[in-house]
């Protein structure tokens, strides 16, 4: 393989669609070695294969406003590849969502999902449809008309899909419920559901927690604590909450927390009350991180990000490319070691050479973030033996699968000089995996 003749290849043939020319470039200039050791990944054209979704469905969704409008929005389901397990990931319902940002999720996801250990493929779904602002009987309309025409594409052993930006437990319980009723089967085809109905204990969690589990195993490489840090989280959403929620609890100070319109900065940390009223603010209200400013009379920076203010470590938790090159240096600049990442793919290509050249500790999301997905695949275990485990049971299992994903990139991502590449580490170990379960099944 020859990099820069695949990636001109793609780009010639998906012109409209940075985002997942960016994540598939980021891939395959970290695994170019080791694909050439393998003349056989070649001659089955695996990197075509492994690039381009297996299939992808695009479709209208029809729904009624509460004033009677009638709304239409674009939405879709890629089901990139199931090499080793059922499609699975999340959907995401935001205004941004295209299907050039659903093509690198879904790209993504299946090296993230062959990390985790766990038997799962990997899969990305959405819409343009907002949430922000709509009633709950409008969200409830758009999901079921979302999955009156999805329903017949997934399963529990064909596509599993979770939640995402602007997919919670609310909207995941209203997919799941008009699927339970076209399929006429209680089954898991969703992960994150509610407890009552098959959730799984851990799962809001797990993304977040997860990643804290990896930011220490990290820390531990240099032998480096935790307590007393500065971090700067982006978002104010799932990931970004528990991420807060777990490094409170292990003593480190939580300084930024944002949302898409602002950022607010909080030099001492935030208390657990402030971080309560967060995620009240922000989970139940569905209220904007300003309030929370006005509340507690802290700085707040309209249209802001969290990274010019000083901090040790960063764990941008919102949205992809949320950290540019001047952000990258802004952080290296005040003093910032480690930067472990929650969303996916936040940092631009130009921001992760800024880390890497600066010999930090550097976590791409697709190792950082995988915890989400692995509890979903224990929730997917759980529903098949009917029976759910306890939280430590589940917050145990997700210790050992980040620890051993940790172990994984050390493997794989480990330099000359002693400095583990994780970007390296992540992509090879994942892609390998995938690429030994393709070549064992033949040219499908
Ligand atoms: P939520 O919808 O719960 O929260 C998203 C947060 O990010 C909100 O605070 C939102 O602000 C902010 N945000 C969203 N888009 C933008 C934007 N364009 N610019 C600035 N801020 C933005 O989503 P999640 O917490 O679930 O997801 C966050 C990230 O983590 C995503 O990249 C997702 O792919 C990734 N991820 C999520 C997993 C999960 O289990 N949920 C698993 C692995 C990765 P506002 O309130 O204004 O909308």
């Amino acid at each position: 393989m020859n990099v820069n003749d695949v990636l001109a290849d793609l780009s010639r043939r998906f012109p409209n669609e940075p985002e997942y020319l960016q994540a598939v470039s980021e891939v395959l200039k970290s695994i170019e070695d080791v694909y050439n050791e393998y003349p056989e990944f070649e001659r089955y054209n695996l990197v075509e294969r492994l690039c381009i979704p297996d299939r992808i469905f695009t479709f209208r969704v029809t729904w009624t406003d509460d004033s009677g409008r009638i709304r239409t929005n674009m939405a879709y389901r890629v089901q990139h590849n199931n090499a080793i397990g059922p499609y699975k990931g999340g959907i995401r319902f935001h205004a941004s969502v295209n299907l050039s940002i659903l093509k690198f999720l879904a790209f993504e996801q299946t090296f993230k999902n062959s990390l985790t250990t766990l038997a799962m493929g990997g899969a990305k779904g959405g819409s343009d449809f907002s949430p922000r602002g709509k009633s709950d009987m409008e969200v409830m309309r758009f999901c079921q008309a979302y999955i009156q025409e999805l329903w017949r594409h997934i399963g529990p052993e064909t596509d599993v899909p979770a939640g995402d930006i602007g997919v919670g437990g609310r909207e995941v319980g209203y997919m799941f419920g008009m699927y339970k009723k076209m399929a006429r089967e209680h089954s898991g085809t969703f992960t994150g559901k509610g407890l009552e109905f098959g959730g799984s204990l851990v799962r809001p969690e797990a993304t977040g927690y997860g990643n804290v589990y990896f930011l220490l195993n990290m820390l531990a490489t240099r032998g480096i604590e935790l307590k007393g840090k500065r971090v700067a989280i982006s978002g104010s959403g799932n990931v970004a909450t528990y991420t807060a929620d777990k490094l409170l609890s292990l003593g480190a100070k939580v300084v930024t927390m944002s949302d898409s319109d602002g950022v607010i900065h909080v030099p001492d940390g935030l208390t657990r009350e402030q971080l309560d009223y967060i995620f009240t603010l922000k989970q139940i209200y569905r209220g904007r991180i300003r309030e929370f400013a006005e509340e507690y009379g802290c700085e707040y920076v309209e249209g802001g990000r969290p990274w010019s203010f000083p901090c040790d470590i960063a764990m941008p938790s919102a949205t992809q490319n949320e950290i540019d090159g001047d952000d990258a240096r802004a952080l290296l600049a005040n003093g910032c070691i480690a930067v472990s990442e929650g969303a996916n793919m936040p940092s631009t290509p130009e921001a992760v050479d800024e880390f890497i050249k600066a010999r930090i500790l550097y976590a791409p999301g697709k190792a950082a973030n995988a915890g989400g997905v692995s509890v979903s695949g224990l929730e997917m275990a759980q529903n098949s033996q009917k029976l759910s485990w306890t939280a430590k049971e589940v917050d145990d299992y997700l210790h050992r699968i980040m620890n051993d994903i940790h172990s994984q990139c050390v493997k794989y991502g480990s330099e000359a000089d002693g400095y583990v590449n994780y970007v390296k580490g992540a992509n090879i170990a994942g892609f390998m995996k995938v690429a030994r379960a393709m070549m064992s099944q033949g040219i499908l």
